[in-house]
């Protein structure tokens, strides 16, 4: 059964199980959309505040901290909050989410970019459980680089990097990391 997400406030307060299940459908339809669209702009929106103008005159207050902490993560130009806050409003405002959608949707959203600047890897990251997810030591490797060299520039997931190659250097760096491990693993057995 298929609905319009118009519909959705009207059908949440049904108690049939047919709708309910209709909910969740909807209600996922609207996260993974949101996602998506939010990958797709925050890249780019992000590479463009790259260049050489908009980085001296806005991006450059975010990238003050080359080790950033949790609180850093909201810690931008006001053009930079406007501009790239766009990215995260625009999937709902296209899908049309249920408000208990919209707010689940930020406050993961604000969960999700202090983790990423929490300079911590927990066991607990979700990059640990989900293929391509960003984390702590992804965008960790954004803010330590010059701003022509950066590279990592996704925000969630991490397949516009690797689609835009804008993430050799971060690959290459964690190739000699594991190599280098192994290396002493080895040295250490004989
Ligand atoms: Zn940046
Ligand atoms: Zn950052």
């Amino acid at each position: 059964m298929h609905y319009s997400l118009n519909t959705l406030p009207l059908l949440c307060q049904s108690t049939s199980g047919d709708l309910f299940i209709s909910c969740v459908q909807i209600y996922g339809h609207a996260e993974y959309s949101s996602v998506a669209i939010l990958d797709f702009v925050f890249y780019w929106g992000h590479r463009i505040l790259h260049t050489k103008w908009l980085y001296k005159h806005v991006h450059s207050v975010h990238h003050e901290y080359a080790t950033p902490f949790g609180l850093t993560s909201e810690y931008a130009h006001p053009a930079e909050i406007l501009f790239l806050g766009f990215a995260t409003i625009i999937g709902p405002a296209v899908t049309g989410p249920h408000l208990v959608t919209l707010w689940l949707w930020m406050t993961l959203r604000v969960l999700e970019t202090v983790e990423a600047h929490c300079g911590y890897h927990f066991p607990w990251s979700p990059s640990n459980f989900f293929p391509l997810y960003g984390g702590s030591d992804f965008h960790d490797y954004h803010h330590r680089l010059l701003y022509t060299k950066s590279g990592n520039y996704s925000s969630t997931f991490t397949y516009m990097d690797w689609i835009f190659g804008t993430d050799i250097g971060y690959r290459k760096l964690k190739a000699l990391k594991r190599a280098t491990v192994e290396d002493n693993i080895e040295q250490k057995k004989h």
